[in-house]
């Protein structure tokens, strides 16, 4: 494809995109096709011969669009929010232009240099303490991972590396296998399923802990569990603290927990994937109370802060345990500047990374922080909108306290009424949702997740939740 060619299928495509977003809330949120639609509609092989461009944007809607789960639709009720604007996708455009691998400084040195300090920008806009800020002059700092998960597994490693220095230097006849069997971490039984993940992934076991009867992770809880462990022999190494559980948005204690961690030496991760966002609110601040306290931070601006997937911000305060524990230096990768800017090949689990700053430094550039915190605020109010038609119903309950922009609620009575519910809401095909399930009680989980997302939208959603538990309860 020549300059000419490329210019004229960009601008369709922009044209295209515009028109899709725009008017997204006027098609079905959830495709009606069957496993295995596609292969019929594309050829056995790829063509011998290159097409027009105009080919393939005339399979787009047949293709592609009809198997489509549209997540930007304010019919979109389901899992948590994924970020969506035009900002980020025009800084994708950029950022597959530039097509860079920036493992090294040398290799781009843009790459490293916006990403270190938009990371600062954002930990700033945070409310993060400087201790975690590469500004402050130390070696802590920021880095954009593909994912929660997969900052979760690096936290994970830290703490591994960092305790297995301790307890060599206490214990020189140990041997390392021997140190590695007794290492053990510790959850909230309602974190997401990624850290249990991050400790098979390790190696190291992780124990999932009863939270309080309001779904909180609670220090004394954890304080326990730690001494017991110990009394075993054990060696605690590693808490991960979620702010707002993947089920129903709940908060661990993390100032507790952070004081336990401080007294045994045992690394503190915050989870704060969904929720962290909305830090950028200084009046949602009292939930990372004690965040001073932790070793390592993560949130997801791919999630509620309008940055497309991937971005998922991670701060440290001690990267070293990870940028040196795991420092492999073949000659290839070696540069003279090293050592003077991060390589942040040594923070991460793959070795190549895309130039992703750009996305961040483009929304918070065109949005300015007021406007994010206008986008998070309006989500939380209409969660709240919609708490209060469910509430004003005494067919329904509410589970869980509604803090950020996900009520969790269900019919009153059995699990089963509520699962009829859900699939008679999903059957109709108008809105999406998902359900969760705590202590065996089901309920369903309905989250704000688009931008376009209005006060009406969430009457017409309500609408047919009421509409669906008619059906079902007529049926009893
Ligand atoms: N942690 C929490 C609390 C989440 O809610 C999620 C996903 O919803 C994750 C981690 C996993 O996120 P990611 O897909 O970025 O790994």
């Amino acid at each position: 494809m020549e300059a000419g060619d490329f210019k004229d299928f960009a601008k369709a495509m922009t044209d295209y995109i515009a028109e899709y977003l725009e008017n997204i809330r006027d098609r079905p949120v959830v495709p009606s096709v069957k496993p295995g639609y596609l292969r019929p509609l594309v050829p056995e092989q790829a063509p011998e011969k290159a097409e027009p461009w105009t080919a393939v944007m005339a399979d787009i809607e047949r293709v592609v669009m009809s198997g489509v789960t549209h997540w930007h639709s304010p019919r979109f009720h389901a899992y948590f929010p994924t970020a969506n604007s035009y900002p980020a996708i025009v800084a994708d455009m950029l950022s597959g232009a530039i097509a860079c691998i920036g493992f090294t400084w040398i290799a781009s040195p843009a790459c490293t240099e916006l990403e270190v300090v938009m990371l600062d920008w954002l930990g700033q806009m945070l409310g993060l303490p400087e201790c975690f800020l590469a500004r402050s002059g130390g070696e802590a700092g920021g880095v954009i991972q593909g994912t929660a998960s997969e900052a979760t597994l690096v936290a994970l490693l830290g703490a591994k590396s960092r305790t297995m220095q301790r307890v060599k230097e206490q214990h020189p006849e140990w041997t390392d296998t021997e140190i590695l069997s007794k290492l053990v971490g510790y959850c909230n039984k309602q974190a997401h399923s990624s850290v249990e993940r991050a400790g098979l992934l390790g190696g190291v076991k992780m124990r999932s802990l009863k939270p309080d009867n309001k779904h909180r992770l609670r220090g004394d809880i954890l304080q326990e569990a730690i001494d017991e462990d110990i009394k075993k022999g054990l060696i605690p190494f590693y808490v991960v603290a979620t702010l707002g559980t993947t089920s129903s948005c709940t908060f661990d204690a993390l100032d507790e927990i952070g004081d336990v961690c401080a007294a045994r030496d045992v690394w503190l991760h915050v989870d704060a994937a969904y929720a962290g966002s909305a830090f950028i609110c200084p009046e949602y601040r009292y939930l990372m109370k004690g965040v001073e306290k932790a070793d390592s931070f993560n949130s997801n601006p791919h999630k509620w802060m309008l940055v497309n997937f991937d971005c998922s911000a991670m701060w440290l305060k001690q990267p070293r345990w990870i940028v040196d524990a795991f420092n492999v230096d073949p000659l290839y990768l070696k540069h003279d500047q090293q050592g003077s800017a991060p390589d942040y090949r040594h923070w991460q689990i793959p070795l190549g990374r895309r130039f992703r700053a750009l996305k961040l430094w483009f929304v918070l550039r065109l949005y300015g922080v007021e406007n994010l915190q206008k986008h998070i605020r309006k989500h939380i109010a209409l969660a709240h909108l919609f708490e209060k038609l469910c509430t004003c119903d005494e067919r329904f309950e509410i589970v869980e306290e509604v803090t950020m922009g996900l009520v969790c609620f269900r019919l009153k009575g059995s699990n089963d009424i509520n699962e009829e519910l859900l699939r008679r809401i999903n059957g109709r095909g108008k809105i999406h949702l998902v359900p969760s399930k705590i202590d065996d009680v089901y309920f369903l989980r309905l989250a704000i997740c688009s931008r376009f997302s209005e006060e009406s939208d969430i009457h017409i959603s309500w609408e047919e939740i009421k509409n669906s538990a008619d059906e079902v309860l007529a049926q009893k």
